[in-house]
């Protein structure tokens, strides 16, 4: 009879179910294709900086079991994470908000548009650019035209090669304006950076003795197992085409960044982690990480900035789904 449990993905997700499975005892083989764990939140030291391979990842979630849960395998930077654009030539709060408004408008036109968006939607309100483009005010529909020109239309023509309105709004909506003084990109109650790197706390949830880990094992259908969990992409697992896949995939200008990167001098500092750029020049960069900033002052390293970049964007509503089995598990 077969029993075995075999979880496809190392990275957090794979990891927190072969933990949570091997402490009821069931044993557990987690295969990878890649040559490391930790999937996309893999990071590695590369001149004394904690680089994240595949983009700068911060750890957030609302949810106190899942933070009790990852508090066993390490402890915490804590992280509050601020994105800033780079809006004709001044750095403004990114999602949009009554700060970035001030910013960018004179102070009677700020303080009119803040009314009006409070009156129309209310305080500490998150609203898609698009929800904002169709509301019938007059002063609503500029702001929105100009929020649209300057922060989305260039961002998501770069990021998704359409424009916003071409697009399901549930992903353009994932960068809202928001109503608030908040310069916070993310508000849930639990953010941090892993001590140590997420790879360290991905290793400690698999040090396991009913943890089995393969590397360098791409999942193959002829595998024999009696429970399977994979946590690569649903897509591939299906075999489903890609062809009518309406995001196309994103374009990867890494080169532009290393250029970026080996022009900045060692003693350059951004004022955050992240700059958006939303010229229309198709040859300049797009973010910049200077991923150093992810930790305290009187550790961080005095080395250059690491750049990277972003890729793969409908990762980050795999990672919720998985989120949510992980604590189903964890109150079962
Ligand atoms: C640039 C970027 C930035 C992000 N930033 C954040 C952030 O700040 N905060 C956040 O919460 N989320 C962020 N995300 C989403 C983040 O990547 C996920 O939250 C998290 O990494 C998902 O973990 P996972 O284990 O589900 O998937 P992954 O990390 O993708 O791990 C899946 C693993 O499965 C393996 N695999 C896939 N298919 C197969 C196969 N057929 N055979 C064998 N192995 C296979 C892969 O090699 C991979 O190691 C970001 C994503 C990107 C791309």
């Amino acid at each position: 009879m077969l029993t075995k449990t075999i979880i496809v993905g190392a990275g957090i997700s794979g990891a927190s179910l072969a933990r949570l499975l091997a402490e009821r005892g069931e044993s557990v083989l987690v295969i990878d294709a890649k040559d490391h764990i930790a999937g996309n939140c893999y990071d590695c030291l590369e001149d004394g900086i904690m680089v994240h391979k595949y983009g700068t990842h911060i750890f957030h979630t609302n949810n106190k079991d899942v933070w009790d849960f990852l508090c066993r395998f390490t402890k915490w930077y804590p992280y509050q994470h601020k994105v800033l654009g780079l809006v004709d030539g001044q750095t403004i709060p990114i999602p949009f908000n009554l700060n970035s408004l001030h910013l960018v408008f004179p102070k009677n036109m700020a303080d009119k548009l803040e009314l009006r968006l409070i009156e129309n939607f209310g305080f500490n309100k998150k609203i898609p650019i698009l929800k904002l483009r169709e509301s019938g005010d007059g002063d609503l529909q500029f702001l929105a035209d100009y929020i649209y020109q300057k922060i989305f239309l260039e961002y998501t023509l770069k990021q998704w090669g359409l424009a916003p309105d071409e697009i399901d709004p549930a992903i353009t909506g994932r960068v809202p304006v928001y109503i608030s003084r908040d310069d916070r990109y993310f508000q849930d109650r639990y953010q941090g950076i892993p001590m140590g790197g997420f790879t360290a706390m991905v290793g400690r949830l698999l040090d396991h003795p009913n943890i089995a880990v393969q590397l360098n094992t791409p999942f193959d259908k002829g595998m024999q197992y009696k429970r399977l969990f994979h946590t690569g992409s649903i897509d591939e697992f299906f075999d489903i085409s890609l062809e009518n896949c309406p995001i196309a995939a994103s374009t990867l200008i890494s080169s532009n960044l290393r250029n970026l990167a080996s022009r900045m001098p060692l003693s350059s500092i951004i004022p955050a982690i992240m700059i958006g750029r939303e010229s229309a020049n198709t040859n300049g960069f797009w973010t910049i990480r200077q991923t150093k900033r992810l930790l305290p002052l009187n550790i961080r390293p005095r080395s250059n900035v690491a750049l990277t970049n972003d890729i793969i964007p409908s990762l980050a509503t795999k990672m919720r789904n998985y989120t949510m089995h992980i604590c189903g598990l964890l109150r079962m």
